[in-house]
């Protein structure tokens, strides 16, 4: 039998139809999408996806081929709603419009693949996660990786799996799990107790970021608390159509981390940080507050309100790296989940612009997505290689030597930008270029 149309409940008071007729005279977010800037087609844009994904919940529409392409090639990069006049919540009408497909399986099987089996399986899974980690560091440390490619290994494999190999972030030597400790304490007096999250992905990919996010907020006088036995909280999930594994990481991250007391929860990854503040909004149903931590219907919304990016965090308690040094020609890079999503990009810019000797220039297009979007670059690569082209010309037209960001995603691709166009840049996450100029101050 075939498969119910995109259950109404799901979108129930996302798409009115009062909202869809308040579309027909808009359109101010066309020109800032990135999909519509490509193809020009109303079915690229956010307006013309509200429609799809109303005809088909409305069952008006069959889920055909064009729905399904226009849903994956979105990036949900939320652009759309940074200029949406009438507040529209479009990431949640997209995210609710994927969790459908997925559950009908109706996506193709590479993305699938990645859902169930990367997203579901491994990334949800930290000790799964690590041994996976350990077994890509041997096989990019041990140079199997470059010689497989120096023989031509992935062109025979055919497909974009060699670009997507070569995309991939350099797995750590040493996890953050296993080298942090529980607390650590400020060489001067406590102005903060801030809890870090490790990340799933952050923590065996990205250790160093970590470390440098530690040091950060210890020059900060925050004392910090890095709680054992974390994992992922549920953001790639969320926003990849796998809302019910999403919640269930978000209700073990609320469980592991209510036992302790805190000002702030640091997030140093914009799409976390990003989830982790919905936390409220995504248990307010009924259904959910069965659970133990959200059977205090008020707990959630105050987990989330403690959740602070790391730029946010600083700027907003009075950071200013005026001490700090840094010789050299700066630019920044939005990620769509810190600007669009978090509304956060005077911070992070004030911020860099206090390290002594920076000399910033604006990014063109800052704000427009670089083409990772979670899972995107790897499950639409030349779609996802498009935006990162634009990106890359606006980067050079800076001149800067350095871009400075505040999510992984973005690194890895911008840094896979950098690689395969020979572009001397370096790509560093807003907490690593702090560290240094501070280092460069010590020294
Ligand atoms: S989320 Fe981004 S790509 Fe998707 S419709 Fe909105 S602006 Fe376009
Ligand atoms: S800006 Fe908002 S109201 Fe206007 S077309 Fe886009 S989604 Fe609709």
């Amino acid at each position: 039998m075939a498969e119910p149309p995109l259950q109404k409940s799901l979108l129930s008071g996302l798409i009115s139809d009062d909202l869809l007729l308040q579309c027909m005279h808009c359109g101010m977010c066309l020109p800032t999408c990135p999909t519509y800037n490509v193809t020009k087609l109303e079915s690229s844009s956010p307006r013309g996806r509200i429609r799809l994904i109303k005809s088909v919940s409305e069952g008006k529409l069959e889920i055909n081929d064009t729905y399904l392409n226009e849903i994956s090639f979105c990036l949900d990069c939320q652009a759309c709603e940074t200029a949406c006049p009438a507040g529209v919540k479009y990431g949640a009408i997209v995210e609710a419009a994927r969790e459908e497909v997925s559950r009908q399986n109706l996506e193709p099987l590479k993305v699938r693949t990645i859902r169930r089996f990367g997203l579901n399986f491994i990334v949800a899974n930290q000790p799964i996660l690590k041994i996976v980690a350990r077994l890509i560091y041997i096989y990019q440390a041990s140079g199997l990786q470059k010689f497989l490619h120096n023989i031509g290994m992935f062109k025979i494999m055919g497909g974009n799996l060699g670009a997507v190999d070569q995309m991939s972030p350099k797995f750590s030597k040493r996890f953050s799990s296993d080298m942090m400790s529980e607390i650590y304490t400020p060489a001067e007096p406590v102005r903060y107790r801030v809890l870090l999250p490790l990340g799933c992905l952050m923590d065996v990919a990205f250790a160093d970021i970590n470390s440098d996010t530690l040091d950060v907020l210890l020059q900060h006088g925050c004392e910090v608390i890095i709680p054992r036995n974390q994992g992922c909280c549920g953001s790639l999930h969320a926003h990849n159509g796998e809302q019910k594994k999403g919640k269930e990481l978000a209700l073990k991250t609320m469980e592991l981390f209510k036992n302790f007391e805190y000002d702030f929860l640091i997030s140093n990854s914009a799409g976390c940080g990003a989830y982790m503040k919905e936390y409220g909004h995504v248990f307010e149903d009924t259904e959910s507050q069965s659970h133990e931590v959200t059977s205090d219907e008020n707990f959630p919304v105050m987990f989330s309100s403690k959740v602070k990016d790391i730029s946010e965090f600083l700027y907003e308690t009075g950071f200013r790296a005026e001490n700090y040094t840094y010789e050299g020609r700066i630019t920044y890079h939005d990620a769509c989940h810190l600007a669009h999503t978090q509304k956060i990009t005077l911070a992070p810019r004030e911020i860099i612009k206090s390290v002594g000797g920076v000399n910033y220039t604006e990014l063109n297009e800052a704000s427009w997505c670089c083409g990772s979007a979670g899972i995107y670059n790897v499950a639409r690569y030349d779609d996802a290689l498009n935006f990162l082209v634009r990106k890359m010309g606006n980067l050079k037209a800076t001149g800067s030597e350095v871009v400075v960001m505040a999510n992984p995603g973005c690194m890895g691709q911008i840094q896979h930008g950098t690689d395969k166009y020979d572009h001397k840049m370096e790509v560093l996450h807003l907490a690593t270029f702090l560290n240094r100029a501070y280092k460069k101050k010590k020294n």
